[in-house]
């Protein structure tokens, strides 16, 4: 498509083809809008004009032509940019275009003439034209030479308009000015695509490293659970109280502080990342989400679970901490952990529930520790 374009591998020619489509489409909707509305003013216009000459009629036709041809065009664009493997087809439509539109600026410009008018219909056309397409200007000089070829042929192949030494000046004068216009114009928004392109790759970047920023907010390093800034942003959520309802387990480590005290705290922490491990590992298997609450608490939340599973869920992973040893210079211990849990009942809020949960925690460290709260019989 240029010298842009051509200067790329095939895939990231692909990707900045896209981004040069949708800058020239997002421009050619703008300016079709315009376009139509200008020649629905115009017709209307002429047709509240109390003449019926063939001029009026003619410029009727001219307005309903390009009227017809900006809505089919669009409808067009709008069709092939949507579709990523038409981007030829979209640009012929485009070049259909501006043929469509230097030929009816001839027309008119014809007639136009024929009643000691200027070449001004011309000169807009063109001049707009050149300022508004993304197009190579040698392609944009090969066709104004055409068509300023084409309204020459015309204009002095008839004397009665009595063209002149004056209307070559003009019409040079327009040719110029129009190649002017769209070398700026395309240099210019060129530059800026090139430019936005280039950057793509770094906002894509920027956009990737602040989702991991936004993960790693709410995210504990050691445990690889949620913490509480993520339990805080959900804190003002309903809870489910139907048969199912929300359900949230507090689990506490036991006696935590002596194994940091006689084991050291690197034991303290492969304690941690167990647990992580295993919370995560459970809520694999449900709806819902885990947080490193405190030190070595954890809440577990469901969004929708019956008491029965949830007491299955704790007492699986006490089997497990019970089947899992933790070795440290020969000799070998195992974790246990208090669970306090907790329903959605009518009318509670999310901190109710953890009020609840953290007070039966709370009667398990009472009771002797190890064990489940509200006690089961199981
Ligand atoms: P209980 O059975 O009553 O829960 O007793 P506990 O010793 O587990 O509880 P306590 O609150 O007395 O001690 C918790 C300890 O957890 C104290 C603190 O040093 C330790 N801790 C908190 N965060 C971390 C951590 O990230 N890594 C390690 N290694 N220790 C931690
Ligand atoms: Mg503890
Ligand atoms: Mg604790």
């Amino acid at each position: 498509m240029n010298y842009l374009v051509l200067s790329l591998q095939k895939e990231e020619r692909k990707k900045l083809q896209l981004h040069l489509l949708n800058e020239n489409y997002a421009t050619w909707r703008m300016c079709g809008f315009a376009i139509a509305v200008f020649q629905v003013l115009m017709l209307i216009g002429n047709l509240c004009s109390d003449s019926v000459s063939r001029k009026v009629i003619y410029y009727r036709w001219h307005y309903i032509l390009l009227i017809a041809a900006t809505l089919v065009a669009e409808l067009l664009l709008y069709v092939f940019k949507r579709q990523e493997q038409m981007v030829t087809q979209f640009y012929l439509v485009m070049w259909g275009y501006v043929l469509a539109l230097f030929i009816w600026a001839i027309g008119i410009t014809y007639v136009g003439f024929a009643s000691n008018e200027d070449l001004s219909t011309f000169a807009y056309v063109t001049i707009t034209t050149c300022a508004i397409v993304l197009i190579e200007p040698w392609r944009i000089i090969l066709v104004l030479s055409i068509s300023t070829a084409c309204l020459g042929v015309i204009l002095f192949s008839n004397p009665a308009l009595e063209a002149d030494f004056g209307t070559i000046i003009q019409m040079m004068s327009i040719f110029a000015l129009a190649v002017v216009v769209s070398i700026i114009a395309y240099n210019r928004r060129l530059n800026r695509v090139r430019l936005e392109y280039e950057h793509m790759d770094d906002l894509e970047e920027i956009r990737e490293l602040n989702v991991k920023l936004q993960n790693d907010a709410v995210m504990d390093a050691l445990t690889g659970l949620y913490n509480r800034r993520y339990l805080t942003a959900h804190i003002d959520e309903p809870l489910n109280t139907g048969v199912y309802p929300s359900g949230l387990m507090m689990i506490d480590i036991d006696s935590f502080k002596r194994i940091n005290d006689t084991c050291g705290h690197q034991m303290g922490d492969e304690c941690l990342t167990l647990m992580g491990n295993l919370i995560r590992d459970i809520m694999d298997d449900h709806s819902g989400y885990a947080v490193r609450y405190g030190g070595e608490e954890f809440l577990l939340f469901f969004n929708r679970i019956s008491e029965y599973k949830v007491i299955m869920t704790a007492q699986k992973l006490q089997s497990i901490l019970g089947k899992t040893p933790m070795k440290r210079e020969g000799h070998e211990f195992f974790l246990t952990v208090s669970i306090g849990y907790a329903l959605a009942r009518e009318g509670m809020s999310y901190t109710d529930l953890i009020g609840v949960a953290d007070e039966n925690l709370y009667q398990a460290k009472a009771h002797g520790r190890d064990m489940i709260w509200p006690r089961c019989s199981a």
